[in-house]
């Protein structure tokens, strides 16, 4: 795949996966609250396929990197080796589409033309952005895909992996930044199947980071189900689609009983080696935002990279989010929504949100787990 980062060998190797630990969630084989979290079987690359003695179905891993992040596609049945290839593929022709950092995507060029021009894209990209409007509307702006600006002040931009901040923005950048962003002044238009996406004012930036991980996890579920998967596992930097049950067998995740729901541990925001939760998943996904991965340190607090609209400050008070749903374009949107609502008022909208679930990690470390209607 394209864009693996410069510090990542040519050849993704397990131990470059362990050591990089960036997924949040994990999938594991133990028990509920189990704590040692063993990595699945040794990412290979190219796909490794093993047809277990006795008739199990064959399942395969295969590992790559998109939309900034590692993923990981586990897929169990006939076929499943070509399907996976094709999801990754899929994942490739998304991140050409939605990072926009990626030279010529439909985003870029928005960003482009801002305040100046509506640019045409893709349907597809404008039903995302109106996907990203509506949940930011029903988010009251806690989730903003304009945040792009503040994004960049924060140095939360494509240089943080070489150039990490050593100190918060002044505010007068911050300030500056804080009010080039305002969901409400992009705009969609659709019309006899075509589409343009608009920015009104110069300088804003549109940032699908927060939705695009979770869109791209669906994306390539769809392809493994189109073609004829049935049983999957999608994880796209922490952002987890998961397809019927888990296969049984040796590689099934779990070696002495049968098959059953996915099992997802929620990794522990402060240590590394324990789990909050672990999640059951079967055709439903679980997205997670924390502070603990694209952050840094000043003064004895923590930045972390969801930031508050209103504020132009990294999001406090909740340190990690998981949100469970079906859909997981909105559980990855939703996830970061509740980021920056904070613990009372991300309970509430989790609450009144049709089909929802999360667990909530305070700064505390508190852990909460609450429920939509
Ligand atoms: P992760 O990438 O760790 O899963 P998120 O899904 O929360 O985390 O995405 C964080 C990214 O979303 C940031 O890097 C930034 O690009 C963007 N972002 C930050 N704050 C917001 C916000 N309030 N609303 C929408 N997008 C945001
Ligand atoms: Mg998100």
């Amino acid at each position: 795949m394209r864009r693996v980062p410069a510090w990542l060998p040519a050849a993704l190797g397990a131990v470059v996966m362990a050591a990089a630990g960036s997924l949040a969630l994990r999938w594991h084989s133990g028990a509920a609250g189990e704590a040692a979290l063993a990595p699945p079987a040794a990412p290979a690359v190219p796909a490794r396929e093993r047809r277990e003695a006795s008739g199990e179905a064959p399942v395969v891993f295969r590992a790559g990197f998109a939309m900034g992040s590692f993923v990981r596609i586990t897929a169990a049945g006939p076929g499943a080796d070509r399907a996976a290839a094709a999801a990754l593929q899929e994942l490739d022709r998304l991140d050409s589409l939605l990072d926009r950092f990626y030279p010529g995507s439909a985003v870029a060029a928005v960003n482009a033309q801002a305040g100046r021009a509506r640019v045409p894209v893709p349907q597809e990209v404008a039903q995302l952005v109106e996907l990203a409007l509506k949940i930011a509307e029903r988010t009251g702006g806690a989730f903003d895909p304009t945040v792009g600006p503040l994004v960049d002040a924060w140095g939360f931009g494509s240089e943080f992996e070489r150039r990490r901040p050593a100190r918060p923005p002044e505010q007068a950048a911050i300030e500056r930044a804080r009010r080039l962003v305002n969901y409400r002044d992009v705009k969609v238009e659709r019309r006899d199947g075509e589409a343009w996406v608009g920015l009104a004012r110069p300088g804003m930036v549109l940032d699908l980071g927060a939705i695009a991980q979770g869109y791209g996890a669906e994306r390539a579920a769809a392809v493994l189900r189109a073609h004829g998967v049935k049983s999957a596992l999608v994880d796209v930097g922490g952002e987890i689609v998961a397809i019927g049950t888990r296969p049984s067998g040796p590689q099934g995740a779990n070696r002495t009983a049968g098959s059953g729901p996915w099992r997802v541990g929620v990794r522990h925001p402060r240590f590394q080696d324990r789990l909050v939760a672990t999640v059951l998943l079967e055709d439903r996904a679980a997205a997670t935002s924390g502070d603990y991965e694209r952050c840094f340190e000043y003064q004895g607090s923590r930045f972390g990279h969801v930031i508050h609209p209103f504020t132009g400050w990294p999001a406090r008070g909740l340190v990690s989010v998981t949100v469970i749903h079906r859909s997981a374009t909105v559980a990855d949107a939703l996830a970061t929504a509740v980021m920056v609502l904070g613990p009372e008022k991300g309970e509430t909208i989790i609450r009144s949100w049709p089909g929802a679930e999360a667990i909530l990690v305070d700064e505390h470390l508190n852990v909460r787990q609450v429920k939509g209607p």
